[in-house]
């Protein structure tokens, strides 16, 4: 199964992506939010709509996307990944959107506390998941994804131009005390990378524009997985 990660759209269609999807059999294409520029909502809208037509889609929303952007999510063709653990194929994903405080006050961020408390409520959740989907679950098998937009602190995702480590706390503490196999987050632009947090991958593509995304490949029989950027 092959699963594209994508970021930080900003109003910005890539061709380069589209005709990416339509090449290759992707599975999954999981958004970690900013996909507007502080809308507008047609935008979002559209995108989804358009990406969804060609496999399925999860969504997060970002700091950049107005408080609108959620329920657009919600109402367009792709499956809204916030506050929610979705299941797919034997792969948890676990979404929370909006980021941690950033110093240009925008729409949708939370403080550190708030971060921590949904995602850490999410995470609570998990036994129900599991046991609702018990029949379909392979337990052996299944892989666990932490999707947000805040990249963890200190890491090479929230690293910027001056070298210092702007993401999230929150993150960072949650993916310390959990299991994750692979954390997908964006929000820090110039931070296009895939590093390792503990036994945790981290993995942002950067913006959409740029023509990357992180391309997770997972075996169907087994837990095998394997997480490389690819260009567009
Ligand atoms: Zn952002």
């Amino acid at each position: 199964m092959k699963i594209i990660h994508i970021s930080d759209v900003h109003c910005t269609e890539n061709k380069n992506f589209l005709k990416y999807l339509d090449e290759n059999e992707i599975d999954l294409v999981l958004v970690s939010g900013d996909i507007t520029d502080f809308g507008p909502d047609e935008f979002a809208k559209d995108f989804l709509n358009k990406l969804a037509s060609k496999t399925s889609v999860i969504a997060i929303y970002g700091n950049c996307d107005i408080e609108t952007i959620p329920y657009v999510i919600e109402n367009s063709k792709a499956i809204s990944g916030h506050n929610k653990i979705n299941l797919f194929k034997n792969v948890l994903i676990y979404g929370f959107g909006g980021s941690s405080p950033t110093p240009f006050s925008t729409p949708s961020e939370l403080s550190e506390e708030d971060l921590y408390m949904g995602l850490n409520n999410l995470i609570d959740y998990e036994s129900v998941v599991i046991e609702e989907n018990s029949s379909v679950i392979n337990k052996d098998n299944i892989i666990k994804i932490l999707l947000t937009h805040s990249p963890p602190f200190e890491s090479e995702a929230d690293k910027i131009l001056s070298g210092d480590h702007v993401g999230s706390k929150a993150v960072r503490n949650i993916i310390n005390e959990n299991d994750f196999d692979i954390n997908l987050c964006g929000h820090i632009h110039e931070a296009k990378s895939i590093s390792k947090l503990n036994k945790t991958i981290i993995a942002n593509p950067g913006m959409l524009k740029d023509n990357y995304g992180v391309l997770i490949t997972k075996n169907n029989d087994s837990r095998d997985f394997d997480v490389e950027l690819v260009k567009f």
